[in-house]
């Protein structure tokens, strides 16, 4: 990949794909191809394929997905995996058929078994029964792992996977009941500050453990991905260490600065026990995350506060 080549960034609007355009850019990268949802729907079999055999982009980073929390994930399970289905589809295929040779694809930790040894090394996959409140997701995860191992195997192209652990940071999306954890407690701790409540309510137990990566460590590991042209496969990108939902709920308030206390509402599910990644394989390549979740907290809190002041 040199300065001169043409990238294109799918779902460059969204966390990911944005932490790449920006991380990109800012590395002297100026051919960035890019079309909003308006401009190009990525569900239109036919428009992607015309797209990408006019565009020849290449390289490919697949950062457009259908994503959500815990809620959105265990309600909207036929949007889940129909859209992210179609969506790597319609991509994976129309890319090979343009003649992309190198493509990255952006999986999730929840592709790995449920009760998988922890941390959980790239080989677990297919190894166990997944957790049920994300099951289509992870499906459609898996389906897009297997496309690229698949055009690899038959075709000879080099498609690589990535599966961040839980991200969060400059451009989430804050919705109280669909986001994801950080997003969401960041909103209602916000929220019950201003109301001057006495509790936070958290969903679950508060005993799930999970581990969070600021998204500008993941755009890095991919560009490094992309860049080093490394054997193809799936690499797991995550924090190295894990919280629990309750020690992470007591670090937002910390940062939003709400003096009350926590009660957990049981009647939400509390999902997979623990995800925690195993790296060792893009610490080999010389990556590791740099953000801590204090600091990662604060620079996603000063987004929201951002957003919401405009
Ligand atoms: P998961 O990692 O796929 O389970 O997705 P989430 O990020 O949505 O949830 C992580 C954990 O945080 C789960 O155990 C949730 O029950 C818990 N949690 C606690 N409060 C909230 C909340 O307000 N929103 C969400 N999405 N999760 C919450």
């Amino acid at each position: 990949m040199n300065k001169e080549s043409k990238l294109y960034i799918a779902g460059h609007r969204g966390m990911v794909g944005s932490a790449l355009y920006r991380q990109l850019l800012a590395k002297g990268y100026r051919n960035l191809l890019v079309r909003s949802r308006q401009e190009l729907d990525l569900t239109d079999q036919r428009a992607v394929h015309e797209f990408l055999r006019e565009e020849k982009p290449d390289y490919v980073f697949m950062a457009a997905a259908r994503v959500g929390g815990i809620y959105a994930n265990n309600t909207f399970r036929a949007d889940f995996i129909y859209e992210n289905l179609i969506i790597e589809a319609n991509i994976i295929h129309g890319a090979w058929k343009a003649g992309v040779n190198r493509l990255l694809f952006l999986g999730s930790s929840c592709i790995y078994p449920r009760d998988c040894p922890q941390p959980i090394k790239e080989e677990y996959l297919l190894t166990g029964p997944l957790e049920q409140t994300n099951e289509p997701y992870a499906i459609s995860k898996i389906a897009g792992i297997k496309l690229c191992e698949s055009y690899n195997r038959q075709y000879g192209s080099s498609y690589v996977s990535v599966m961040p652990t839980n991200l969060y940071g400059q451009n989430d999306t804050y919705d109280p009941l669909d986001s994801h954890v950080v997003p969401a407690l960041i909103q209602k701790t916000h929220e019950a500050r201003l109301r001057g409540d006495k509790t936070l309510v958290v969903w679950g137990t508060g005993k799930p453990r999970r581990e969070f990566l600021y998204v500008d460590d993941l755009a890095r590991a991919c560009i490094l991905l992309m860049e080093k042209m490394v054997p193809d496969g799936v690499f797991n990108v995550g924090a190295g260490s894990d919280v629990t939902i309750q020690e992470l709920a007591e670090t937002i308030m910390e940062v939003v600065g709400f003096q009350g206390t926590v009660s957990f509402d049981v009647s939400k599910p509390d999902g997979t026990p623990r995800k925690l990644l195993d790296v060792s394989k893009m610490k080999e390549l010389g990556w590791e995350a740099t953000i801590g979740l204090p600091e990662g907290i604060e620079m996603a809190y000063q987004d929201f506060l951002a957003k919401a002041c405009n």
